[in-house]
C-alpha cells in the first residue's frame, strides 16, 4: 500500500511557512509502515490542484492533502478532491450542527462561506474537528483508493490524523503493526546508522529506521504480523540487539519520555540537586529541566552568567584564566560548573560556556564550540564539543549534550 502527500498553499511554495505538515505526515506514515513515495505541494490554484489530484489517484493507494479546508474563497480542497473522485457535495448534519453550535457560542456572526464548511462528498467518513471549525475527512473513490483531506494548521491536522486516521489506516492494512522506539542522546545520525548498516539493509520484518531530532536519533523498530502478539514478538530480537549496540547510549525506550525527564527522575531517586552556570545557552538547560514537572526536587537555583564580569561575581571564575584561556575554554567551563555547585550548594554543578556564532570566531574557536563541565560532589569532568549548525541549533544540542553527560 502506498501514500502519496499533497500540501496546499500558495504560503509554502513563497516560503512564507514552512512545511511542517508534510514531515509530520512522512514520519508518522513511515512508523505505520506505509510507503510515501511522492510528495507534492501545490498552490491555491484550482488548476493544478485538480491535476496533482488525479496524478496522485492514478499511482497511489492514499492521498493525503493537507490545507485549503478554510471557509474562505481560496480554500478549495474539497470541492476539488470531490470533484476528482466523481462525488457531489452533501450536507452533514453533524458537521452542520457542530458549525452552528460554534458560531452561537462565540456569537461570531455566521456567513454563506461558514455554511460551506457543513458540506462533504456523497461516500466520505467526516473527521470532526475538536479544535477548529473545518471538519476533515476520508473520501473513499470508487477504485478503493482513499483521498484523505485535513486541515492546514497543524494544531488541528495533528490530533486529527493522530486519534482519527491513524486507527483507519492501521484497518487499511493488512494486519497489526506494532513498533517500538529508541532513543540515543549521545550520537549524531550518520554514526548510529553506521553501527546499524547491516541490520538496514538485511532488514525486511521488522524494520529499522534511524530519525533524526535536535541533538538526539531515535530508532524505530516497526513490526507488521497478523496479531499484536506476534508483531510484538517479531520486534523483540530487533530491540535486544540495539541495546546490544548501543547499551547505555539508550536513554528511553518509551515513547512520550524526554531526556530532560530522564534527567530529573535520575537526580531525584539519588536524591542530587542541580545547579546550572549558563553562559551561551542563557538559561536554557535550566528552562528544559523546569519544563519536567517535579524539577523542584532537583533544582534550587541557576545562573546565567554571560559576561566575564558575572562569570567571576557569581561563580568566581578567575580573572587570569578569563584573560589568558578565555571564556570558551575548558577551565572556564571547569571553574563555572564547580562554582555553581558551590554558590547554590548542590551536589551536581554545570557549566557551559561556547561559542553560539554566527559571530565571534577567532583563529583557533570557531562558531558552534562549546565546553561543558559537570562537577559531582568536587569531582569535574569536562568535555569539547564542535557542533554544527545556526545559533539556535547549537545552543539547544548543547544542552542536550550537557544533559547527557549529567545523565552518564
Ligand atoms: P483555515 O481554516 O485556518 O483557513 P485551512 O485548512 O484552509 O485552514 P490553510 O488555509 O491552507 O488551511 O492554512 C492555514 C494555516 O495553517 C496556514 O496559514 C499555516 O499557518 C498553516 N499551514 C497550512 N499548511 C501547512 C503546512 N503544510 N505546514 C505547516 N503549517 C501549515
Ligand atoms: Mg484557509
Amino acid at each position: 500500500m502506498t501514500a502519496e502527500i499533497i500540501c496546499v498553499g500558495t504560503e509554502i511554495l513563497l516560503g512564507n511557512i514552512v512545511n511542517t505538515n508534510a514531515a509530520y505526515l512522512s514520519e508518522r506514515l513511515a512508523a505505520l509502515g506505509i510507503s510515501v513515495f511522492f510528495e507534492t505541494t501545490v498552490g491555491d490554484n484550482p488548476e493544478r490542484l485538480e491535476q496533482v489530484v488525479h496524478q496522485g489517484l492514478e499511482r497511489s493507494d492514499i492521498l493525503i492533502l493537507s490545507g485549503g479546508l478554510g471557509p474562505t474563497k481560496d480554500d478549495l480542497t474539497k470541492e476539488i478532491a470531490a470533484r476528482a473522485c466523481g462525488q457531489k457535495l452533501k450536507e452533514d448534519k453533524e458537521a452542520m450542527r457542530r458549525l452552528k453550535e460554534y458560531f452561537s457560542s462565540t456569537r461570531l456572526p455566521m456567513t454563506e462561506n461558514n455554511l460551506k464548511q457543513a458540506m462533504v462528498p456523497e461516500n466520505c467518513t467526516v473527521l470532526y474537528n475538536e479544535n477548529g471549525t473545518a471538519p476533515g475527512m476520508v473520501i473513499h473513490e470508487e477504485r478503493g483508493k482513499e483521498v484523505i483531506l485535513l486541515p492546514g494548521p497543524p494544531s488541528e491536522l495533528i490530533p486529527m490524523f493522530h486519534h482519527q486516521v491513524e486507527p483507519i489506516l492501521q484497518k487499511l492494512r493488512p494486519g497489526v503493526l506494532f513498533s517500538k522506539v529508541i532513543k540515543i542522546d549521545c550520537m549524531g545520525e550518520s554514526s548510529v546508522e553506521t553501527e546499524i548498516l547491516d541490520l538496514i539493509e538485511k532488514q525486511s520484518n521488522p524494520t529499522v529506521a534511524p530519525y533524526a531530532k535536535l541533538g538526539e536519533v531515535h530508532l524505530r523498530v516497526t513490526a507488521n504480523a497478523d496479531t499484536m502478539e506476534e508483531a510484538k514478538e517479531l520486534v523483540k530480537p530487533m530491540v535486544m540487539e540495539l541495546r546490544r549496540r548501543f547499551g547505555n547510549k539508550i536513554y528511553t525506550e518509551e515513547e512520550d519520555i524526554t531526556l530532560e525527564e530522564v534527567l530529573v527522575e535520575s537526580l531525584a531517586e539519588k536524591k542530587y540537586t542541580i545547579a546550572a552556570a549558563e553562559s551561551c545557552t542563557g538559561g536554557m538547560f535550566t528552562g528544559r529541566l523546569v519544563n519536567v514537572p517535579g524539577a523542584s526536587d532537583v533544582l534550587n537555583e541557576s545562573f546565567i552568567t554571560y559576561s566575564n564580569e558575572a562569570k567571576m561575581k557569581y561563580l568566581g571564575v578567575k580573572e587570569e584564566t578569563l584573560n589568558t584561556v578565555g571564556a570558551v575554554s575548558e577551565e572556564t567551563a571547569v571553574q563555572m560548573a564547580e562554582g555553581a555547585a558551590k554558590a547554590a550548594d548542590a551536589d551536581v554543578g554545570v557549566g557551559i560556556t561556547g561559542l553560539a556564532g554566527p559571530g565571534g570566531a577567532t583563529e583557533d574557536k570557531k562558531p558552534g564550540l562549546v565546553y561543558i563541565g559537570v562537577c559531582v560532589h568536587g569531582k569535574t569532568k569536562v568535555k569539547k564539543y564542535q557542533l554544527k549548525g545556526d545559533r539556535q541549533k547549537v545552543r539547544q544540542v548543547t544542552v542536550s549534550r550537557a544533559m547527557t553527560m549529567v545523565r552518564l
